[in-house]
């Protein structure tokens, strides 16, 4: 039986749509399986929801290290960035650690920041991007579940090129205040919507939301070139 596998349930290369690093070429490992549920973003839940609900579990593949390096092998050429994400891939971050260590680019690890990371024992996460999209309670999730201060300030002391990134679709500054306080990072906001016409619907709030505040505006590229298509 083989050891160390990891749930995939998709391995792409594509441009990132969102936050810090919107519009780099970019190779994205999504892993299989989250924490949550965010049941308020739509019937199907987050917009990956073939990665987090368990129903999909039969069409994740469980890879090797080594085969993951395998499969984006030929998109290293274009020195792309690393974008893991899921699901939520801090799951299995002890699994990913060889990955981490071996990838020469820029990565990037979408999180939803409730997972206490060990730096010390895994210090090559101090050089990884955390894109820390925290659920507000527009996700349907309960606070106590969504928000983990202490993993959240732990990503943030030790891994200083991390950022927020929330999801919005009303006035939510005082939940984005009580999840930063202290905390000097870039603050991203992004419209919700699993549909160009939701993201539409969402953007120009959003845009205004942001000047207001002092946060940065972030589009989502894919959702409103593809939908909800997969491997984009
Ligand atoms: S935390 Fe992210 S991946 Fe997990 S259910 Fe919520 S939106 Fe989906």
């Amino acid at each position: 039986m083989r050891e160390n596998l990891l749930p995939i349930s998709e391995i792409f290369y594509s441009i990132q749509g969102e936050g810090k690093y919107s519009g780099t070429p970019s190779i994205f490992v999504r892993v299989g399986g989250c924490n949550l549920t965010c049941p308020g973003f739509g019937n199907k839940g987050c917009d990956s929801y073939y990665a987090v609900d368990k129903s999909y579990k039969n069409e994740w593949k469980n890879f090797s290290i080594e085969e993951i390096k395998k499969e984006f092998s030929k998109y290293l050429k274009f020195n792309p960035h690393l974008v893991i994400t899921g699901g939520e891939p801090t799951l299995y971050y002890e699994k990913l650690y060889p990955l981490i260590e071996w990838f020469s680019g820029e990565i990037t690890i979408e999180t939803n920041a409730t997972i206490f990371i060990d730096f010390e024992k895994y210090p090559k996460y101090k050089d990884v991007t955390f894109a820390m999209s925290v659920k507000l309670s527009n996700s349907g999730e309960e606070y106590k579940k969504r928000v983990n201060k202490k993993a959240i300030l732990n990503i943030s002391k030790n891994a200083k090129k991390s950022f927020f990134k929330f999801v919005i679709d009303k006035d939510l500054k005082k939940e984005i205040e009580d999840i930063t306080e202290g905390i000097n990072l870039e603050i991203y906001c992004m419209p919700l919507g699993a549909s160009k016409e939701e993201l539409e619907k969402n953007a120009k709030f959003v845009f205004d939301f942001c000047l207001k505040n002092g946060y940065s505006y972030s589009d989502r590229i894919h959702i409103r070139l593809f939908g909800k298509k997969k491997g984009v």
